[in-house]
């Protein structure tokens, strides 16, 4: 079973709980918090969308 949704970061179509191919983010799910860092991230998703902005790393 392949559930896709897209990335929270960048809006690429990943699988769900996924490393996103495109920005390296691994999603939570579709009930991802934005302030809070789950699972394998390092960053929240605020931090990770701003430094995608940026063109930085995402960890
Ligand atoms: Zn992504």
């Amino acid at each position: 079973m392949n559930l896709k949704i897209k990335c929270p970061v960048c809006g690429e179509s990943v699988d769900k709980f996924d490393i996103c191919d495109n920005c390296g983010w691994q999603n939570s799910g579709p009930d991802e918090k934005e302030t809070d860092p789950k699972g394998p991230n390092k960053m929240s998703l605020n931090e990770a969308k701003i430094a995608y902005n940026e063109g930085k790393e995402i960890n």
